[in-house]
């Protein structure tokens, strides 16, 4: 968020304080100045260039699927052959300008008469071919149709026949669904998946015009099997890196295998399956990526354990870490999702809405998704006006809100093998949620600071993947091989800075501890012992300033105080020359009469920082983010942010000041750029849905355009208006004069 001291100082020059702050009100009505677009702002930021422009796309050699700007997915139930009107079903999303509908074919019940052994009927098909019928429907009005399957469960028959498809608990017991225990989960590392599964896409192949398969419910995606079959009982024991390598070479070898099938049927044919779970993705994101033509997140809605607003933009930073611009998508449950969910009545409005808009800011194609269509076509209809006006309303923007190349000049390393595998310190609790929550901190911290960032898959730490970065973050990125810490050194020796805290480059990619962090050089620091965690009263850090009038720019604006905020959990290090913070070691909370510090002085750093050439090099050694998150403590936001524009010499690529709570994005796009603006001021941005929308005030754009680009017109989308801009040296400014729930700035050039 806009810090006050800096909003006063650049937006008070043309709004009167009293009306910006106001603004953030519905009922309050905007200046008729800046109604009217004109420029508001302050002083022209520090700003980078953008990148020379990239070569236009040629149409005609683009894979279809890259065209596909909406899709749609009613999915059926066993039930739906007997209630759903196809017609009805086909008229709604043809009408809502959807280019690619999902159609069950499944796998645990037959959507069609099918022959393959074990691929039950539903009982309400009757014979009848209602896939087939509804591939007829959708091709007759020119939506392309994906064959969707499920392999993940099956019934008593088949497991009577074939005990080895089974997953099994260790002492040899079958694992079954947990809802409906009749069906029992399927081995991934099976011939269920070699035989069956093909089985039904030759047949499907053999008989209907269908443009992809998709798999649904394989692979896992939280988390990793744990099996105990006759041959998972050979492999490493789940949950390690060893067994995470074996499970990655059968996804990948099953995924190969499905594509060649698809592509029997035609060249231009593929498979995808089920990804999500963002940074925590059971598959290798980064060797997926590699060969996936549609990423397929299903990442529907906010639960109460994952309770922020932001969850389907930070699944599109992913994807647009690991697709190099191919497809992806975030699907939309626009069903009551949540911890208790009904799948078949709608959710409020305006939730729906912030996902599909978060799926096309972070890059990825909106997808709507109901399941069951009973009495014709669902007996709660709610959904279908949000879907329907929402879609219309991007169809008529496609060319601006398909982004080509994400404007950001800052990598937050996403560190998926510790996301999944690092078990977190011995210190806390739930060590489970630890590095979800750590996530969450420097996520919520930079829409804080309206810093432009991607995420950087550990993988993909090459040179050319990194040069457009000035800074690179990696918030407690614990499992780092000897290669990858060589990549960030060479990172940093060819001028690029970093952030680092807590347990980061403290383990292999093995999972294997080091006795010291795994760039201790580059740091200019050693470990000094084991986590220490918080028995009470969690740990201080003590300012040490030689000059109080002339801080060090990350202690800017700590006033009045000795001490600040340390972290939940530290490393201890050993002591460096004049450290900027150090340690007052954790005490005593209660009894309140035991709560004063027994050592209040130390001379242990608790940040470390460093110039280096251009580099500009910062360690906590406390896990500062995550304890942001649990805290929402302004210290550690202050320092947070502090560092990261000292890192970045307070230079944005993309500049935008007003106020209000929001996520930022900008694309180069076809027609220019566009920059996309969520409005996430709102009661329910942590937890529950949308419910209402709380528009707020102006919010001034500013970027640094490449030499020979000219501007013809900024256009704003949901606003539908255009909007008054300054061009000069290259500086394109612009004020947005109210930002309902969403707003994209789309900027034409010449
Ligand atoms: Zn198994």
């Amino acid at each position: 968020m806009l810090n006050r001291r800096t909003f006063l100082k650049t937006g008070a020059a043309v709004v009167p304080v009293s009306a910006a702050l106001s603004a953030i009100h519905p009922s309050q009505a905007l200046s008729a100045e800046l109604a009217a677009g004109a420029i508001a702002g302050g002083p022209v930021p520090r700003l980078i260039p953008l990148p020379s422009r990239l070569a236009p796309v040629d149409a005609a050699a683009e894979p279809w699927q890259r065209k596909i700007r909406r899709v749609a997915q009613s999915n059926m139930t066993e039930h739906d052959p007997a209630v759903m009107n196809i017609e009805e079903w086909a008229d709604y999303w043809h009408a809502a300008k959807a280019d690619i509908v999902f159609i069950s074919v499944t796998g645990i019940l037959a959507f069609y008469p099918s022959k393959v052994k074990f691929h039950k009927w539903g009982k309400f098909l009757h014979g009848r071919d209602f896939f087939g019928e509804c591939v007829t429907a959708a091709k007759k009005r020119g939506m392309r149709a994906v064959a969707r399957m499920s392999p993940d469960l099956n019934w008593p028959d088949a497991l009577a026949a074939h005990p080895e498809w089974a997953m099994r608990f260790k002492d040899g017991s079958v694992q079954h669904n947990t809802q409906e225990p009749k069906l029992f989960k399927t081995c991934m590392f099976s011939s269920y998946m070699d035989d069956y599964v093909p089985a039904i896409m030759r047949e499907i192949n053999s008989r209907y015009d269908i443009d992809c398969f998709y798999t649904n419910g394989w692979p896992p995606l939280g988390s990793l099997p744990d099996c105990h079959c006759a041959i998972c009982s050979k492999l490493p024991p789940s949950g390690t890196p060893a067994y995470w390598r074996v499970f990655n070479d059968r996804v990948l070898e099953l995924w190969r295998k499905y594509d060649a099938i698809a592509k029997e049927k035609r060249p231009e044919n593929f498979f995808f399956s089920n990804l999500g779970s963002n940074v925590r993705c059971a598959p290798d994101l980064n060797r997926i990526g590699a060969i996936a033509q549609w990423f397929q997140a299903d990442n529907q809605g906010r639960s109460f354990s994952t309770p922020a607003i932001w969850e389907a933009s930070l699944q599109g930073r992913v994807c647009t870490a690991v697709m190099d611009g191919k497809f992806a998508t975030n699907v939309t449950g626009a069903y009551s999702t949540g911890t208790v969910t009904w799948r078949n009545s709608s959710k409020d409005p305006a939730e729906t809405r912030i996902w599909l808009s978060e799926s096309i800011a972070s890059g990825m194609a909106p997808y709507m998704h109901f399941v069951g269509s009973e009495d014709g076509f669902c007996e709660d209809r709610r959904w279908q006006k949000t879907g329907a006006d929402y879609f219309r309303w991007t169809a008529q923007h496609d060319s601006h809100l398909k982004g080509r190349r994400s404007i950001a000049n800052i990598g937050v390393v996403m560190g998926q093998s510790t996301q999944l595998l690092y078990p977190g310190p011995s210190t806390v609790h739930n060590r489970h949620a630890y590095m979800h929550e750590t996530t969450q901190g420097i996520y919520d911290a930079l829409l804080r600071g309206r810093f432009a960032f991607d995420l950087v898959h550990e993988d993909r730490l090459e040179p050319e993947r990194l040069k457009g970065y000035s800074a690179l973050l990696l918030p407690n990125i614990a499992m780092l091989s000897d290669r990858q810490c060589q990549q960030i050194r060479d990172y940093v020796r060819s001028g690029g800075s970093i952030l680092a805290s807590f347990e980061t480059s403290l383990y292999d990619e093995n999972l294997k501890p080091r006795s010291d962090f795994g760039f201790a050089d580059l740091l200019g620091i050693h470990k000094a012992g084991d986590v220490i965690g918080t028995n009470g009263n969690a740990y201080y850090a003590r300012i040490q300033q030689p000059d109080a009038a002339n801080p060090h720019p990350i202690l800017e604006g700590f006033t009045n105080t000795n001490w600040l905020a340390g972290a939940e959990n530290r490393i201890p290090l050993e002591s460096v020359p004049d450290p900027l913070l150090t340690v007052v070691p954790g005490f005593v909370r209660y009894p309140p009469e035991l709560a004063y510090p027994p050592v209040s002085h130390t001379d242990k750093p608790a940040v470390v920082v460093r110039e280096t050439g251009s580099s500009r090099i910062a360690y906590f050694p406390g896990d500062i983010e995550r304890t942001y998150w649990l805290t929402g403590n302004s210290d550690l936001l202050r320092l947070l942010h502090n560092t990261i524009r000292w890192l970045t010499r307070d230079e944005s690529i993309v500049h935008v000041e007003g106020p209000g709570f929001i996520e930022m994005l900008c694309w180069e796009t076809s027609p220019g750029y566009a920059v996309h603006l969520l409005n996430y001021t709102n009661p329910n941005a942590v937890h529950g849905w949308l419910e209402s929308i709380h528009p707020i005030g102006p919010q001034t754009v500013s970027i640094k355009l490449p030499s020979d680009v000219r501007v013809k017109s900024v256009d704003l989308l949901h606003a539908g208006q255009s909007v008054h801009f300054s061009l000069e040296d290259r500086v394109l400014r612009f004020t947005v004069p109210r930002v309902e729930e969403y707003e994209v700035a789309a900027i034409t050039v010449a």
